[in-house]
């Protein structure tokens, strides 16, 4: 029996054809008819303008530059994220402020960025950006946090690198802020082996970042330059890889549902296990299956479930862990943080990718049910309750 994996690569079959094109035009670096189709398709399916980066970070950093962030500048951010969510701040100088998650979604709480954004504005200094994070393939509530930024003349920034394909009252993620990042790293929904996206309404802000993005190199024949570029662009070979995958985006969205719907079925009822709430607002595309254990209730904590995956060459995640809590990270301004750290406590993802077999998905399945077993048989077997719960008490016993 082979690893499980996380999240893996999952080429739909058109790719190598692009990729194939791509070599046969010789147009094989930041330059070609594959990266012009692919941000034509990209920015088709967003409603916006689109440029191909080489990373959903360069993605962000290009974003945030666009929107003049600097030396002195304060960001708030989503405490609850991946670490380049941040990253991006710092390059630029620029103070990163994190706000909590809320229970209901486990995305940035609207009423604690009403607290941040109300406190900075008394004091007459607004931050210069708000970075909201969509994580695990569902949107943070965009319709009061949106609402807030404009009522504080605060721009938003969507960070879309987990939830490309999720939408939120039927528009698809991405489409609601000022700019929007989205990545296409391997263990993404589609993946152009590394890759990002930079999207805006504001088809002169995404010029400017593909003119960023090759260094800034101004027309003509000279090596002339005016401002400070990177070496940012994604290239035609990947451009057609990502071709292939957002063709079969919707098909991804659909399987990544069905693993989850499969997890939950079966392991919804162990007692103190709790799958990510699913907001009504919107599509999920359960990019990762994510849930939480409560150890006093499932007989098991979190990282014994995470290390009996791995004695089956399984692999699972903790949830990301928050960055109030990261040594590069805790020392700056926050609002909020036990609803996140109580996530990265007790959460972990299961293997998720799109192309997952059901026979692998039974094995990741087979270890979770056994690990959390003894707390789980009272439930089950009601007749038998008074010997069971005294079973189930020893075994809460030592992990509580
Ligand atoms: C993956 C990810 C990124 C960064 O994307 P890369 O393409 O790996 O640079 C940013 N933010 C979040 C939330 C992510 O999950």
């Amino acid at each position: 029996m082979g690893r499980v994996h996380l999240s893996v690569p999952h080429m739909g079959g058109r790719e190598e054809g692009y990729v194939r094109e791509a070599f046969a035009s010789n147009w094989l670096s930041s330059v070609g008819p594959q990266l012009d189709a692919f941000e034509r398709a990209f920015g088709e399916r967003l409603g916006r303008p689109a440029v191909a980066l080489a990373s959903g970070t360069a993605a962000i950093h290009l974003g945030l530059r666009l929107l003049g962030v600097g030396p002195g500048d304060e960001v708030i951010v989503s405490d609850f994220t991946f670490v380049a969510s941040v990253n991006p701040i710092l390059y630029l100088g620029a103070t990163p402020v994190f706000v909590d998650s809320e229970p209901g979604s486990w995305m940035m709480s609207p009423a604690l960025l009403e607290e941040a954004l109300a406190e900075r504005g008394r004091r007459g200094r607004p931050p210069r950006a708000v970075v909201v994070v969509h994580l695990y393939g569902q949107c943070a509530d965009l319709d009061p946090i949106a609402a807030l930024c404009r009522a504080h003349g605060v721009p938003l920034l969507e960070d879309a690198a987990e939830a490309l394909g999720a939408s939120y009252r039927g528009r698809p993620a991405g489409s609601f802020g000022d700019l929007a990042a989205f990545s296409f790293n391997g263990n993404k929904i589609i993946t152009t082996t590394g890759g990002g996206v930079l999207a805006s309404p504001r088809a002169d802000w995404i010029d400017k970042a593909r003119y960023w993005s090759t260094q800034a190199r101004e027309p003509g024949p000279a090596y002339h330059h005016v401002e400070v570029g990177y070496n940012y662009r994604m290239s035609n070979v990947l451009a057609a890889i990502g071709r292939g995958q957002l063709e079969v985006l919707d098909e991804r969205v659909r399987q990544r549902r069905a693993v989850e719907a499969r997890y939950r079925a079966a392991l919804s009822d162990l007692p103190g296990v709790e799958f990510m709430p699913e907001a009504a607002y919107g599509l999920h595309t359960h990019w990762l299956t994510c849930l939480t254990l409560d150890p006093a209730r499932a007989g098991a904590t979190r990282d014994e479930v995470l290390a009996a995956l791995a004695a089956e060459d399984i692999e699972a995640r903790p949830l990301w862990k928050p960055m109030h809590l990261q040594p590069l990270h805790a020392h700056w301004p926050r609002h909020g943080g036990e609803v996140s750290a109580g996530l990265f406590a007790r959460g972990l993802c299961l293997p998720s990718s799109s192309s997952l077999t059901l026979a692998d998905q039974h094995r990741v399945i087979e270890v979770v049910r056994r690990t959390a077993r003894r707390a789980a048989a009272p439930a089950r077997a009601p007749a038998e309750a008074g010997v069971a719960f005294a079973g189930a008490a020893a075994a809460v016993a030592p992990a509580g």
